[in-house]
């Protein structure tokens, strides 16, 4: 990093390689640093922290330490790497844990001009150790991660209930309903969520992946109104951490595909409440992933609740750069994903996506809707937007995250040479 920043180069970092956002984990003749071959991970029972180097991806992660009944909070795909923790990171553990980052301990830090720095939550670099908990790529490279451990136990260890339910189109209204009453209702740190909708060759289903770490009277309590939906299939049953880890696996064959995201925020309704933005963000999806259906591998939109456990979590573990309010709301995650032989998007294809993005509208793909609405105060998931989007500006923390950036990187160089979140110059 001091060859670099002597030489005033561009540059890039790779970690697990999964960034929906193009040109961040890449350079165009500039240095790339890859951490594939940094791939170890550690339990150290004295400290009962995980260590993570940063190569490695959270299906090795999970398996590594499956045996010693430990876990990091890491993502719900398994390929995805621990770049998932510089952008806060959604996983299965967060309501009871908060953010994966809330969970950093220690972390070793190589700052742009090349100093070799080791953040906590309570020593000189402070800020700095903040800072990285949302902060993206932004504030430094970090070499090491020492995380909490989370006493998951091992695979034969089903101390959890839940499964898969899908669900036929005529129940994806009861379905978003079901999903923003539990984002506003949930003050469970037991109870876990994560609804999608996708498209394959114009054929939607709808899913609601629960989980209850307990008993299945308290899945059914917990779970009652999406139990009480049609459903097409259902799976549910005892299962473990690394059963629940395994859910998801990989997102895409081994072929590769482009994926781009967009996030947006929604807050959390009541019973009763009419849940009109939550619906438009549905139809436009829908549109969209139906008009595009014979170019898309797939289009997806995925509603990670954020939980009020989960954000009073991420405060007692000393806060994070997202700071959102205490209530609960939802990312949803508008993806699609092309094979990469076709991944040129058409222009119309571009333009409904910048339309989506409330971008000038330059497509009536969406009418008469037109463009996804997101609630002002809640933060959108740095891991799960788009390169256009201003995710920093969603941000409790925006003027910690200033300030502490022209601390570490008074030249601005960062911000310079290597693509990533703006908005912080
Ligand atoms: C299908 C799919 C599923 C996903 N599931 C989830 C999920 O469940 N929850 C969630 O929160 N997110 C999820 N994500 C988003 C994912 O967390 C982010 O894309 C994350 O940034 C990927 O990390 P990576 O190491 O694989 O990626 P990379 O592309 O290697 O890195 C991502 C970014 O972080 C930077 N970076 C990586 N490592 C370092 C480092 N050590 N120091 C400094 N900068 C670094 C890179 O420069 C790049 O900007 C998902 C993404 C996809 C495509």
């Amino acid at each position: 990093m001091k060859a670099i920043f002597d030489a005033d180069a561009n540059y890039a970092v790779r970690a697990g390689g999964h960034s929906g956002m193009k040109g961040w984990n890449n350079v165009d003749g500039g240095v790339l640093i890859s951490f594939s071959a940094m791939t170890a991970v550690s339990y150290d029972p004295s400290r009962d922290t995980i260590t993570l180097e940063p190569g490695i991806v959270w299906a090795d992660a999970v398996e590594g330490l499956q045996s010693q009944g430990v876990a990091a909070v890491g993502a719900r795909f398994n390929d995805v790497g621990t770049g998932f923790l510089l952008g806060g990171g959604i996983s299965f553990l967060s309501p009871s844990q908060g953010y994966g980052a809330d969970n950093n301990v220690e972390l070793d830090v190589v700052l742009v001009n090349g100093t070799l720095v080791t953040a906590t939550v309570d020593n000189e670099y402070a800020d700095l150790f903040k800072a990285l908990k949302g902060g993206a790529n932004r504030f430094g490279i970090v070499t090491r991660f020492e995380v909490r451990a989370v006493h998951t136990g091992t695979a034969d260890d089903k101390s959890w209930f839940g499964g898969l339910i899908t669900y036929p189109p005529s129940s994806h209204g009861a379905l978003l309903s079901a999903t923003a009453h539990f984002a506003h209702n949930s003050t469970d740190p037991n109870a876990v969520l994560l609804s999608s909708y996708n498209n394959v060759a114009n054929s939607i289903v709808g899913n609601a992946y629960m989980f209850y770490n307990g008993t299945i009277a308290q899945f059914n309590r917990t779970f009652a109104e999406f139990l009480s939906i049609p459903q097409s299939t259902s799976s549910l049953g005892p299962m473990s951490y690394i059963d629940i880890d395994n859910i998801l696996a990989s997102s895409t064959d081994e072929s590769g595909h482009l994926q781009l995201m967009a996030g947006t925020a929604l807050e959390g309704k009541a019973a009763g409440e009419d849940i009109d933005s939550w619906l438009q963000t549905y139809d436009l999806w829908n549109n969209y992933s139906t008009t595009f259906a014979d170019q898309l591998t797939f289009g997806v939109l995925a509603i990670s609740p954020v939980p009020q456990p989960q954000i009073l979590a991420g405060r007692q573990k000393g806060g994070n750069a997202m700071n959102p309010p205490l209530k609960g709301f939802a990312n949803l995650m508008f993806q699609i994903a092309l094979p990469i032989a076709d991944s040129d998007l058409s222009d119309e294809m571009i333009s409904a996506r910048e339309d989506y993005l409330q971008r000038s509208l330059q497509t009536d793909i969406f009418a008469p809707h037109l463009r996804a609405p997101t609630d002002a105060g809640f933060p959108i998931n740095m891991n799960e937007h788009d390169v256009t989007q201003d995710a920093f500006e969603t941000y409790g923390e925006l003027e910690l995250l200033k300030s502490t950036y022209a601390k570490y990187d008074p030249t601005g160089f960062n911000l310079a040479h290597t693509d990533g979140p703006f908005g912080l110059g």
